[in-house]
């Protein structure tokens, strides 16, 4: 049988994902990444990474609920194998909270996360001013570990890797049979696509290990996302009580970060970018602190 040369453009986490499952599924494939950008230099590396579901109003239910319970299962799978350490994915629980009860109370993702439960009076009382919330377990994927996880499983399954800025799609239908393209932001040049663009807010890596818990407005535009890593706090709207009490953390861990040696600050202007008006996808702009 013939060789089928596959090409794939981009190496964040759909590229790698996309390369895994066409190397593991279709040994006939030749398949190749082929990215400007490796870990840790891409967005996906910058990314919380936590796995919560959107909802798009003109792709039907029934079809997003397939796309997240398939994620969903997936990275569950990983969380609770002894690959876990090496992967990255593991289980985060908490808060999602609303200013007003949402249209949907019992969203379609409700039944798929784990143990998802409506927040008692008593536990929204640690939050003026929202009226409502979920509580729920979801999977976190740390693509600072799941990227390198990704590339090994990527060559083991006899997969190459090149590092070089394409210009244009259509120079690599010489070499190749088949093109995916997986450039996040770079395919707003790479298909001449402007509804690709991104999108500004900010983004704080920090040491701050007695955060346990996420705490996410329902609007998904403020968050407080504990991870292996560190807490990953962010803001992409205005003052939010959220973000009030977001900057109070910052201020408590900056302050404890004075007693320590080398504990770095991790300062990230997060751009968004919005595809086709639905999904969003995100690239970032990192500046870093160091507090000696
Ligand atoms: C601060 C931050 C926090 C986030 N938090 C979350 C979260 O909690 N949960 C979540 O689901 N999402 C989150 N996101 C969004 C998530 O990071 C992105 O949706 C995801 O990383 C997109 O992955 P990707 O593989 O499409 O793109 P990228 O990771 O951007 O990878 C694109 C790849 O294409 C390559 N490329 C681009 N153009 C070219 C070219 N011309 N030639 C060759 N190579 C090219 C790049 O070099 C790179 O390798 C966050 C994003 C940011 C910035």
């Amino acid at each position: 049988m013939k060789t089928v040369r596959v090409v794939v453009v981009g190496a964040g986490v759909i590229g790698f994902s996309t390369a895994v499952c066409v190397a593991e599924a279709l040994p006939f494939c030749s398949v190749t990444v082929l990215a400007e950008k490796f870990s840790p230099d891409t967005t996906s590396d910058g990314a919380a990474g936590i796995l919560f579901a959107a909802q798009f109003p003109d792709i039907s239910v029934e079809r997003q609920r397939r796309w997240f319970k398939d994620s969903f299962d997936h990275l569950r799978a990983i969380a609770q194998s002894q690959q876990s350490p090496e992967a990255g994915p593991f289980f985060s629980s908490r808060y999602q909270i609303f200013k007003d009860v949402p249209a949907d109370p019992k969203p379609y993702w409700s039944d798929l996360v784990i143990g998802f439960r409506l927040m008692t009076d008593r536990e929204l009382e640690r939050f003026p001013g929202y009226k409502f919330g979920q509580a729920f377990t979801t999977v976190k994927c740390e693509c600072s570990s799941y990227l390198p996880w990704l590339e090994k499983r990527f060559r083991k399954a006899g997969g190459k890797v090149q590092q070089r800025k394409v210009s244009s799609l259509h120079d690599l239908s010489d070499s190749y049979d088949l093109i995916i393209n997986c450039s996040g932001l770079g395919s707003r040049t790479l298909t001449d696509d402007p509804q690709v663009y991104p999108v500004r807010g900010q983004v704080l890596k920090v040491e701050a290990p007695w955060l346990q818990h996420f705490i996410r407005d329902g609007d998904g535009k403020t968050y407080i996302y504990p991870g292996i890593h560190g807490v990953t706090v962010g803001d992409i709207s205005g003052c939010s009580y959220l973000f009030r009490l977001f900057t109070l953390y910052c201020y408590r861990i900056v302050c404890k970060c004075k007693y320590f040696h080398n504990l770095m600050l991790f300062f990230a202007l997060k751009q968004r970018k919005k595809f086709e008006g639905n999904s969003r996808f995100f690239a970032k702009f990192k500046i870093f602190f160091f507090f000696t």
